[in-house]
């Protein structure tokens, strides 16, 4: 039976996709609106100061904070209200000692104003008369100019994947438009006798093709294009011209199945066809995704995913999402998210061998639990019907019933 030489951990291979590939980064000017999850080509600086006049964060009265020293229920402050700065609009009203005027939570103060004293903390006596019954300290209840954010400051770094908040903090400095990466191109080419189109009722001994849509949808995900190439059937000659036509087109090439060391397997024959320094490894020791395939052609990575569905998402997730980030120009991607349960049943594993095991979870009492889904690996139901990954280290021999594991969430 064939073997699969210099199995690396999944770490190390990705190790020979890093040390073989430099990000080729082309800078883009976008639209800001458009640019979530887009990855930043240059350090962006802040071109106004936030906020750009001081505002507060109360409703109640703008003061000259000194006006209220001393003030308390028992002894309340009197101050003459001159009128009212309105929200949206110039401030034209000024205080002498002992004025006060409206103030609006996010709005502006009144001139020679430097504090705001809550309305809670105020009686009306009259139509131009409050009482204050608390002091304040110069600048309380204010956000002062620049407070957020200086002029000039550096705002976001380069190679930074830009989430909600941060698409929300350039709008609040009018930077509309923003200096991005172009998104990494991805070429799938998904090979296999088997394969139909999904809108195809498969014949006797067929199947649909589930990868290149799982293999699309991941990479938009991590912010690349997907190019699928449409299916290749188990002829080298046909593989390889999608492969060609492929890698033309794209920063990155991934093929889906046959990737084992059976005579029906062929990529990495294929991937090393294309050119050089071709096939890098083959085989990782992970479970599922042994049979899967790292390779360079003139500076671009190759993959070679195994063709079950669950693998070629479990490989994905380690080797071509980091990948796209790399050839984005950010060097270490977000990490997924991650949250603790209780491991309901043991996972078997071996050491040596790194386990993806999809997890459904549930509240026990308040508290989360994390339930194996087994069942043959190659099931993408089994992944449809789990919240998560859990991983048995490299060094373990496996997980136990009661164990504390870090589920990492789709
Ligand atoms: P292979 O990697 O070619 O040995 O394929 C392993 C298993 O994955 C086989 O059962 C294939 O039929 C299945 N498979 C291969 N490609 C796909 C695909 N695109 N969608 C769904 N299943 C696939
Ligand atoms: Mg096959």
């Amino acid at each position: 039976m064939p073997e699969f030489f210099n199995v690396l951990p999944p770490a190390d291979a990705f190790e020979v996709v890093r040390a073989n590939v430099a990000a080729r980064t082309e800078p883009e000017l976008i639209a800001t609106a458009d640019a979530l999850n887009r990855v930043t080509a240059s350090e962006v600086l802040s071109p106004e100061f936030l906020p750009a006049f001081p505002r507060s964060t109360m409703d109640g009265y703008s003061v000259r904070a000194r006006d209220t020293f001393g003030a308390s229920e028992g002894m309340p402050a009197y101050m003459e209200v001159v009128g009212k700065v309105a929200m949206g609009r110039a401030v034209d009203v000024n205080l002498a000692t002992g004025q006060t005027a409206e103030a609006y939570t996010g709005g502006g103060l009144a001139g020679g104003a430097d504090a705001v004293v809550m309305v809670e903390h105020t009686q009306v006596v009259n139509d131009t008369t409050i009482e204050v019954v608390r002091s304040v300290a110069p600048g309380e209840n204010v956000v002062q100019v620049g407070e957020d954010v200086r002029e000039s400051e550096p705002i976001l770094p380069a190679g930074h994947v830009l989430r909600p908040q941060d698409i929300g903090g350039l709008m609040a400095l009018g930077v509309t438009e923003v200096n991005v990466n172009r998104r990494p191109r991805v070429a799938i080419v998904s090979t296999g006798d088997e394969l139909v189109p999904p809108s195809e009722k498969p014949g006797a001994g067929s199947i649909r093709d589930i990868n290149t849509f799982t293999i699309s949808s991941l990479v938009t995900q991590a912010g690349g294009v997907p190019m699928p190439q449409g299916l290749a059937p188990d002829e080298f000659e046909a593989q390889r011209e999608a492969a060609v036509s492929g890698i033309a087109q794209a920063d990155i090439l991934v093929f889906s199945a046959g990737s084992s060391v059976s005579s029906r397997d062929m990529t990495a024959d294929v991937i090393g066809s294309l050119g050089e320094p071709g096939v890098l490894v083959h085989g990782i020791s992970i479970r599922p995704g042994k049979p899967s395939i790292v390779g360079v052609i003139d500076g671009k990575p190759v993959f070679g995913l195994p063709g079950n569905p669950v693998s070629a998402m479990v490989v994905f997730g380690l080797l071509v999402r980091p990948t796209i980030y790399l050839l984005s120009g950010c060097p270490e991607p977000p990490e997924p998210a991650t949250v603790p349960a209780r491991l309901v049943r043991d996972i078997a594993s071996q050491t040596g061998r790194e386990d993806h095991v999809p997890v459904k979870l549930s509240r026990q009492d308040g508290a989360l639990q994390a339930d194996p889904v087994f069942g043959k690996s190659n099931l993408i139901y089994t992944l449809v019907r789990s919240d998560g990954m859990v991983t048995v280290p490299l060094d373990a021999g496996g997980l136990y019933a009661g164990d504390e594991v870090s589920v990492r969430l789709y």
